[in-house]
């Protein structure tokens, strides 16, 4: 262990909830022990705030008391499952009494039973997850590592403690976590563990889907999410929990010809996005542009590789996907489907010179993500060949100039029509009818195609005069 870790460990010890920890636990003469997560991330130097304290003999009691001693603080008890937890300024500290565990076939959820500290720690998923620093008050700080989990921290190795096959069948939601440590760590997954996944790989079928999609988040916000959807795919877990971007994978070749492998390509999208932004669902968005490309993949003769109308099916594969693998469907699933649907939009306005109206058009349909579809397009030039690189990032920059003077002199991206249905039927005196809408999309399109302005008297104009051409009158 290296000096700097062995400071970290004996600076947050020094917390006044470890040394309440420590008299409460001489008082009961019940051994207490810091383990778990907090461990790990301190050795690792990755700062936490949740603690876990596993206790011989109940957790709930100690917790009590620990509460009491810290000035009354309000303790959360789950009684069930013999847990208390309670929070102290940024901490939350949950308390367990040591426990052992055994699963049956059908079920992730283990039957339980009092244990020692040998137990408890036999239960955990990761030698590095197994870590326990002593609360007593003769060998505080003292690490317990029956695993060698500090060896495999040093190594940068996600390893289960005890059989492999076993761990992952007992708790299969255990393969989503070492892919998803492995991403956020950017560690390797020790052979026989990577084994014991592909083994086991089918087991994740009883492993509810919010939990399966919680790792996956995880695995999302990542520095580097691609290590984790690559380890997916090489376990064989991707196929079976998400079939859609499995199908990406590989290159087919017809008269020599060969299109790019789509999932690989999405995965640097994905990668290359993650510096400029945090918004889970735009990194989501990055994941799922090109998602309909094998249902649209076509050969031509003359065009080679087409994939036709991709950001469209995409768009509407986003429901059953999001669906089965429990993510929201909610507003945040309608950004996702426009980011997918708008995505080829800007390339085209790159490429072509670009006319204001599109740009009035595009800035009509994205609205306030106008910003967020600039950022995924960006992401989208995964090109080997720099100067195409190049040429695209510059054309993308006058686009986004380009948008900015438009909205700046037009205000498209909260379009809110200037004559409203209410001022169509008073100026006619007419009910609601077709004609209204009728009227509102005439004005609306005259102001993407620039034909008038974004204002009120225009607009006020250009219906009386189409109102006129139908055939309505204006009232006296
Ligand atoms: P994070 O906070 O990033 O999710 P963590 O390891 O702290 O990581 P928790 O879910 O809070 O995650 O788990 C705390 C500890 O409980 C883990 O470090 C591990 O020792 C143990 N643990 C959690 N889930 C499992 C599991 N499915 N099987 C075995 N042990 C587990």
């Amino acid at each position: 262990m290296t000096q700097e870790a062995q400071i970290r460990v004996v600076r947050s010890l020094n917390h006044p909830v470890f040394h309440t920890i420590r008299d409460i636990s001489e008082e009961l003469k019940r051994p207490a022990f810091v383990i778990g997560g907090f461990v790990r991330d301190l050795y690792l130097d990755r700062p936490s705030k949740d603690i876990d304290i596993v206790v011989l003999g109940s957790g709930i009691e100690l917790a009590e008391k620990v509460a009491k001693k810290l000035g009354g603080l309000r303790l959360t008890v789950f009684k069930n499952f013999g847990t208390a937890m309670l929070r102290y300024r940024d901490l939350e500290v949950e308390f367990v009494g040591a426990r052992k565990e055994s699963y049956q076939r059908n079920s992730r959820k283990p039957i339980v039973e009092d244990g020692t500290l040998e137990d408890d720690q036999n239960r955990r998923d990761f030698t590095i997850n197994a870590l326990a620093l002593s609360l007593g008050k003769d060998n505080y700080g003292e690490l317990v590592d029956p695993f060698d989990g500090i060896t495999d921290m040093e190594k940068g190795i996600i390893r289960t403690p005890l059989d492999p096959g076993i761990t992952f069948s007992d708790d299969p939601l255990r393969m989503m976590r070492a892919i998803r440590f492995a991403t956020q760590l950017g560690f390797r997954i020790e052979e026989k563990t990577f084994e014991g996944i592909k083994a086991q790989k089918d087991r994740i079928e009883i492993v509810s889907g919010e939990r399966i999609a919680d790792e996956l988040n995880k695995i999302v916000m990542a520095d580097k999410p691609s290590i984790g959807f690559k380890l997916l795919e090489l376990t064989g877990l991707l196929h079976i929990i998400f079939p859609e971007l499995q199908a990406m994978k590989g290159v087919e070749k017809v008269d020599g010809r060969a299109h790019k492998d789509n999932f690989y390509h999405t995965l640097e999208v994905l990668d290359r996005i993650v510096p400029n932004t945090d918004n889970v669902w735009l990194r989501w968005s990055a994941i799922l542009h090109d998602i309909a490309k094998p249902r649209t993949k076509r050969y031509d003769k003359k065009l080679g590789w087409t994939f036709h109308n991709h950001n469209f099916i995409g768009q509407k594969m986003i429901p059953k996907i999001f669906g089965r693998m429990k993510l929201p469907l909610n507003e945040k699933m309608k950004y996702v489907q426009k980011m997918v649907g708008l995505h080829m939009r800007p390339i085209v306005l790159s490429e072509d010179i670009v006319s204001d109206s599109a740009v009035r058009r595009l800035l009509f349909e994205a609205g306030d993500d106008i910003d967020d579809l600039m950022t995924l397009c960006e992401a989208d030039i995964t090109s080997k060949n720099e100067a195409k690189v190049k040429r695209y990032m510059r054309n993308f920059k006058v686009v986004r100039k380009k948008l900015k003077e438009i909205e700046e002199k037009d205000h498209i991206r909260n379009f809110q029509p200037p004559v409203t249905g209410e001022m169509i039927m008073k100026t006619f005196n007419i009910q609601p009818c077709k004609a209204i809408g009728d009227l509102k999309a005439i004005i609306k399109e005259a102001i993407l195609e620039g034909e008038i302005g974004n204002n009120y008297e225009e607009a006020f104009e250009l219906m009386i005069k189409k109102g006129e051409e139908m055939g309505l009158k204006r009232a006296e």
